[in-house]
């Protein structure tokens, strides 16, 4: 079945210091909607901006589309992220890290907070880096798809999963269309980087910047598909994955399932057990 667009939004930029924009494409708060995805945020910034600290109990999917990003964390890992490339981090039970721009450098990039089951919460931590250059891609009559995670155009990735997840992105050039298959349990979204096409099963219009929430799949369909034609040349992402069906409780940069695990999170981290 052909999954429809249940909405479709065009988030405002916020100024949030002198050189920091950001805007919030998937709002977080919204747990259940939008399970297993916490939020996902676009930011424009420099330097000194996200300095060390600490997460727990999920992962961030981190993709650069412009500048060189340098991450480094509390046991010795540092890599640098440039244009293209994504960085999957599992935070588990705890990691401390930066998220720095290199020097004169303004990154603009996505991060995706993903959700981890209770039962993994506590794994342990750990990184893979997504070279853009590396991915699995494949191109047919005007569409592209390069694959980060998941199952996508007949390819499948190798990043580990521990929810999983489906993330492409596709460039289309004018007039092209193609339909991605996505099993009819999971949750996703599109974000248009460029361009303007037409989504899902009733066409719905969406252009750079917009937001399209996929509608879910009719009950019990084991598959389902999402079309897309390009009306100009058209580059998105595809995000999607399976629902966890937890309860969330979520305090700054920890993700747990009750109040009581978000105490405990504080004080490990106060008491030096991340590191
Ligand atoms: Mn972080």
């Amino acid at each position: 079945m052909q999954r429809d667009i249940r909405w479709v939004r065009s988030p405002g930029k916020n100024q949030v210091g002198p050189e920091h924009q950001n805007r919030f494409l998937i709002e977080p708060g919204h747990w259940e909607e939008h399970d297993p995805f916490l939020m996902l945020a676009e930011d424009w910034f420099p330097r000194g901006t996200f300095g060390p600290h600490p997460h727990r109990g999920m992962e961030t999917v981190t993709y650069v589309l412009e500048g060189r990003l340098e991450h480094e964390d509390n046991r010795g890992g540092k890599d640098v992220l440039g244009p293209g490339d994504a960085q999957w981090m599992t935070a588990g039970r705890g990691v401390i890290h930066s998220e720095e721009p290199v020097a004169g450098d303004t990154v603009h990039s996505l991060q995706l907070w993903l959700n981890l089951p209770s039962k993994d919460k506590m794994s342990a931590p750990r990184y893979q880096t997504l070279r853009g250059d590396g991915m699995p891609v494949r191109s047919e009559a005007g569409v592209t798809v390069k694959l980060f995670s998941g199952t996508a155009s007949g390819m499948q990735s190798d990043t580990r999963n521990i929810v999983p997840v489906t993330m492409a992105e596709l460039e289309l050039e004018p007039g092209a269309e193609t339909v991605q298959e996505l099993p009819g349990s999971y949750n996703g979204f599109l974000y248009v980087l460029e361009g303007e096409g037409r989504f899902g099963r009733d066409a719905v219009h969406g252009s750079a910047g917009q937001v399209l929430w996929l509608g879910s799949a009719a009950d019990g369909r084991a598959n389902s598909q999402v079309r897309i034609r390009a009306e100009t040349p058209l580059r998105v992402l595809l995000y999607a994955g399976l629902p966890i069906g937890e309860p969330v409780f979520a305090r700054g940069p920890f993700v747990m399932n009750t109040k009581e695990e978000i105490v405990q999170a504080y004080r490990d981290y106060q008491e030096g057990k991340f590191a």
